[in-house]
């Protein structure tokens, strides 16, 4: 069944500034999804740039489908005609975020989407992997595409701001990869309108990621043919 649960956040009498966001919730992964990301924390593949293909083809397949859903909604339409990928680098926040102006996730998608397997990539993965055992995981990787699970091979934390096309409500998904997830409200103000801002706190090993050239040098090899256009900005110094 779906392991997902919901917690009140304990808040000390005497905080008096703490702020209870009711809407503030911890959910655990469902249990194959807490298998693969093991794997990906722990993963020694080589190949770990295949997460940013995986973000880009996420940030790519959103704008598709907010360019559809704005084929029956006259109201969309101005949502939806400037499409645009960016990717930002701060260096000094260690900080790599892909964002896009698509369709955007509601609550429900986010749990759906970031909480269980919804990649058919993904559930093959794991099917060949119970055939073929642990240790051919690596090899594994990148012929299957991990999705969107794949960023924490190279983030210790990943944050994805997100407002869905059309809502009047906006959230914000965030974990370390260990077994569980948050989900808060996130001021309309904070985030896309509409689409999606994936925030990689990239682990000790991933500081090649923090330059621009590697970066173009990725998105020509492995997302040439994105047709979307994808801005590379540098958050100043
Ligand atoms: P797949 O892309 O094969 O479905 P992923 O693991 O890459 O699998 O992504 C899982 C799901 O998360 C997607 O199907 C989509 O519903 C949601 N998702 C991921 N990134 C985004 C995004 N940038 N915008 C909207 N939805 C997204
Ligand atoms: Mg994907």
């Amino acid at each position: 069944g779906e392991a997902r649960k919901l917690e009140t956040i304990p808040v000390s009498d005497h905080d008096e500034t703490t702020t209870i966001d009711a809407t503030k919730s911890d959910h655990g992964f469902q249990a194959d999804v807490a298998r693969l990301l093991e794997l990906m924390t722990h993963s020694v593949y080589s190949e770990r740039d295949i997460f940013l293909r995986e973000l880009v083809s996420n940030a790519a397949d959103a704008i598709e489908k907010l360019r559809h859903d704005a084929l029956s909604d006259e109201a969309l339409a101005a949502k939806a005609a400037a499409p645009l990928v960016t990717i930002s680098i701060d260096k000094d926040a260690r900080t790599l975020t892909v964002a896009d102006n698509g369709v955007g996730m509601s609550r429900e998608d986010l749990v759906a989407a970031l909480g269980t397997i919804a990649s058919s990539g993904t559930r093959a993965f794991l099917d060949d992997l119970e055939k073929k055992g642990g240790e051919k995981s690596a090899s594994l990787i990148g012929r299957f595409g991990i999705g969107f699970y794949s960023a924490f091979m190279v983030a210790e934390k990943v944050e994805v701001a997100t407002r869905r096309a059309g809502a009047s409500d906006a959230f914000l998904w965030t974990s370390d990869g260990k077994g569980s997830f948050q989900i808060s409200s996130l001021p309309l103000a904070d985030a896309p309108d509409p689409g999606t801002r994936v925030t990689l706190h990239l682990n000790a090993e991933s500081d090649e990621f923090l330059a621009p050239s590697r970066i173009e040098e990725i998105l020509r090899e492995h997302s040439g043919a994105i047709p979307i256009p994808i801005d590379l900005v540098e958050a100043p110094g």
